[in-house]
């Protein structure tokens, strides 16, 4: 990376604050999740020790590595615990390596998967706060609901009694002029506005995580409340 990780926030959250001015809106309604999952367990220590808090992985096999190293070091140090969010698709089958040590799961589009995550947060006594993946593009390659089957999907939830609906997620088709991506996020912010008029769900789903390297600035103009930063946060190293 061309330049240091001051630079780099410095960069990322002058971006935040006009986005945040040209959109009427108050930075802290902006949270970021900083996205680990191409960077060494150095450089995610690096980046709690500069405050970033929230950190994001994809996938349970590389995150594992150091969720435990991090984990067992909070232990003995009054260092802050890091918030850890699972925002990759999640097998049914991992729910139970990941509940419990992820407290935010960006990645539920389907009823087999709630009934994985409900068992296991059940076993384990604790509520997990979740939200909705939906493949507003529609690109086969996304993962997530289709939007028309959004809102029966939050009905059926009402059965999981350890899974609370925070919001929803979406990921834009990456666009090399990321004003592209707008009607993808204004579309995921209306699917909100929806459900919270008609919605049992209607006081707990208000957050909306959208928004990356590529396109945060468009995303929280269009409403985002938690954007997932990897790249152009943290870099990306090789292996
Ligand atoms: C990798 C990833 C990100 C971060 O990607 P960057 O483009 O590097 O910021 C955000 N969200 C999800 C779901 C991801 O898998």
């Amino acid at each position: 990376m061309p330049f240091t990780f001051e630079e780099r926030i410095k960069t990322v959250e002058d971006r935040i604050k006009k986005a945040c001015e040209r959109s009427g809106r108050s930075r802290d309604e902006v949270h970021i999740i900083a996205v680990t999952k191409y960077v060494s367990l150095d450089t995610t220590k690096s980046a709690l020790e500069h405050g970033f808090c929230d950190l994001g992985e994809n996938r349970w096999q590389d995150a594992q590595e150091k969720w435990e190293a991090i984990s067992a070091e909070s232990d003995t140090s009054a260092d802050k615990q890091p918030v850890w969010h699972f925002i990759g698709s999640l097998q049914s089958n991992k729910a139970k390596d990941v509940i419990g040590k992820f407290t935010y799961i960006h990645s539920l589009d389907r009823l087999s998967l709630a009934e994985a995550i409900d068992k296991r947060a059940l076993q384990l006594g604790i509520t997990v706060p979740c939200f909705i993946q939906v493949n507003v593009s529609g690109e086969n390659s996304k993962q997530g609901i289709a939007p028309e089957e959004l809102a029966p999907f939050v009905e059926k939830l009402s059965r999981y009694k350890s899974i609370t609906p925070i919001g929803l997620m979406t990921m834009a088709p990456y666009e090399a002029e990321p004003e592209q991506t707008r009607p993808v996020f204004k579309t995921l912010r209306e699917l909100r506005d929806e459900i919270q008029i008609n919605s049992e769900y209607g006081n707990t789903i208000t957050h909306l995580s959208m928004g990356m390297s590529n396109d945060f600035d468009i995303a929280i103009e269009e409403g985002a409340t938690w954007i997932r930063l990897g790249t152009i946060l943290v870099g990306k190293e090789e292996e």
